[in-house]
C-alpha cells in the first residue's frame, strides 16, 4: 500500500509537509510505522499542489528519498491545498510516472492507497495508465469526485477484496475515504492534515474509522460512514 498525505489551510511550503518531519513522505518511502502491505514505498512520487487554482504536479517513478532536486527546489514550492504520495506498486502493475499518483481531471488531484480488480471497473480509454489507481481514479473523475463515497462504496461491494483509501484535493477541499487501511488527521492552527500514518509523534493525531468518508474544508471536519461490505 502506498502512503498519502493531504493539506488544506494556510499557504506553507511544501518540504514541511512531505521532506521535513521526522516520519514523513521521505522517511514513510523507506521505513513507514503503519504499512500493513508492503514493507517500503520506493516505486515513486507525486506532490500536487494548487497553484491558485491551478493543479500543479511532480511526479517520479524512482524513490522519493533519493531525490535531491526536489529536495532543492521543495522548500520554494508554496501552495495552501497539497496532495502527495510514495508508491509500493502492486504486483503485476507497471512501474512509470502515468501510474503514480496523483492523478487529475483538471480540477482535482487525487491518489488511492490499495489494490482493486480491474475486472469490476468499467473499460476506458482516458486513464492515464493500466495501473488499477489509474483506471480507478478515471472511474472517480467520471462519476464526479463529490461521488467519491458512492464509488467506493460500490467498487468496493463489487470487489471485496478492494482496499480503497482515497484522497482527493481541489484547492477548496479535501475528500478522503477510509476502507481498508489506515488514515489519520492532525487539525493544526494553520491547516489541516490527513494522512495514511501520523508524520510526527504529536498526540493531537486522530487515527479515523475504517469505511467512512471525511470532508475538509475552510468551515470544518465532517466524517461519515460508508455503507461497508
Ligand atoms: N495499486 C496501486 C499501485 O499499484 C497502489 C498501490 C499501493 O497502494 N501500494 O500503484
Amino acid at each position: 500500500m502506498c502512503r498519502h498525505l493531504g493539506w488544506l489551510g494556510r499557504e506553507i511550503a511544501v518540504s514541511t509537509l512531505v521532506l521535513d518531519p521526522p516520519h514523513g513522505l521521505r522517511t514513510q518511502s523507506y521505513a513507514p510505522r503503519r504499512q500493513k502491505h508492503g514493507l517500503l514505498n520506493a516505486d515513486g512520487w507525486g506532490v500536487g499542489f494548487f497553484d491558485g487554482t491551478t493543479p500543479r504536479r511532480w511526479r517520479s517513478a524512482a524513490p522519493l528519498w533519493g531525490d535531491v532536486s526536489f529536495q532543492s527546489v521543495a522548500p520554494a514550492l508554496r501552495s495552501h491545498c497539497v496532495v502527495a504520495a510514495v508508491r509500493s506498486a502492486t504486483v503485476g502493475m507497471p512501474i512509470e510516472v502515468s501510474a503514480t499518483a496523483p492523478f487529475t481531471d483538471g480540477r482535482w488531484l487525487l491518489s488511492h492507497n490499495g489494490i482493486v480488480d480491474r475486472g469490476v471497473l468499467p473499460v476506458t480509454s482516458r486513464a492515464e495508465s493500466v495501473c488499477d489507481s489509474a483506471v480507478l481514479a478515471d472511474l472517480i473523475f467520471a462519476r464526479g469526485v463529490e461521488a467519491l463515497g458512492d464509488v467506493v462504496a460500490e467498487v468496493g461491494t463489487a470487489d471485496p477484496h478492494a482496499r480503497l483509501n482515497i484522497l482527493a484535493g481541489n484547492g477548496s477541499r479535501l475528500l478522503a475515504t477510509t476502507w481498508g487501511d489506515t488514515l489519520s488527521m492532525l487539525r493544526r492552527d494553520d491547516g489541516v492534515v490527513l494522512a495514511s500514518e501520523p508524520y510526527d509523534d504529536d498526540p493531537a493525531w486522530e487515527d479515523l474509522p475504517d469505511c467512512h468518508l471525511v470532508e475538509v474544508t475552510p468551515d470544518g471536519i465532517t466524517l461519515t460512514a460508508l455503507k461497508g461490505p
